[in-house]
């Protein structure tokens, strides 16, 4: 039997961040819809070119195109023991859409954590991102910022702003994500399997929180 999680919640709330440490933790593998568009984008694939324009203004992917990405993505046999999803599903569409194949393959998603976090807060929190083009490591010229400015404090790699992470977009990024994706919070509720995390406070706490919400659907213990 495998595991799977949705990380749900707002650009800028911190799932990738999580998301990253909760795989490291786990069997779980991680898998962000964004991360692989960015890749299909630098490998100049035709799914990057599709979705390249769709990402500079802010706007979802058409559905078809993510879920196809995605289904196909979690056959793979790392995805076996389970997936932590982060950025999809981001439509009530996707999120059908996932269910049904699920269930196909005699699997379901067993917990969503939704991390909230106040709006005011959001913005900064993408405007202000920063990701190490060598390793990956993000920080935050507001919140949690490196100690050389542009550099990595991990490796010394140079840091680098998401193109669609610039004050206009990350606020279109946000109506988007009030118009197209909260309804999902809704959804999940009703299924009974929404956990709410605040994900305002700490890295570690969040973290904490997310182990102990996930811990009866582990197979071991961290
Ligand atoms: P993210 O890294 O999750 O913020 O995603 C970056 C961009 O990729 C989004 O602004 C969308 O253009 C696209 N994208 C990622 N995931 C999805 C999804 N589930 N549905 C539609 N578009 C997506």
């Amino acid at each position: 039997m495998s595991t799977n999680v949705i990380l749900l919640g707002p650009p800028g709330a911190g799932k990738g961040t999580q998301a990253k440490t909760l795989a490291e933790q786990t069997s779980l593998s991680h898998v962000a819809s964004g991360d692989l568009f960015r890749a299909a984008l630098r490998d100049g694939t035709e799914l990057g070119m599709l979705a390249k324009s769709y990402m500079e203004r802010g706007e979802l992917v058409p559905d078809e195109v993510v879920i196809n990405m995605i289904l196909e993505h979690i056959q793979a046999p790392d995805c076996a023991a389970g997936v932590i999803f982060d950025g999809f599903p981001r439509t009530r569409e996707q999120a059908v859409a996932l269910e049904e194949s699920m269930a196909q393959h005699q699997s379901k998603i067993d917990v969503v954590l939704y991390l909230s976090v106040p709006n005011d807060v959001l913005l900064r929190r993408i405007a202000g991102r920063q990701t190490c083009k060598t390793c990956g490591a993000t920080y935050n010229t507001y919140y949690f910022p490196c100690h050389r400015p542009g550099i990595c404090d991990a490796c010394g790699g140079k840091l680098y702003q998401r193109s669609d992470d610039s004050h206009e977009t990350a606020q279109h990024r946000l109506d988007v994500y009030f118009a197209q994706t909260m309804p999902l919070i809704e959804y999940y509720q009703r299924q009974g399997i929404l956990h709410e995390i605040d994900g305002q406070r700490e890295i570690v706490w969040v973290n904490e929180m997310m182990l102990k919400a996930l811990d009866q659907y582990l197979p071991t213990s961290v």
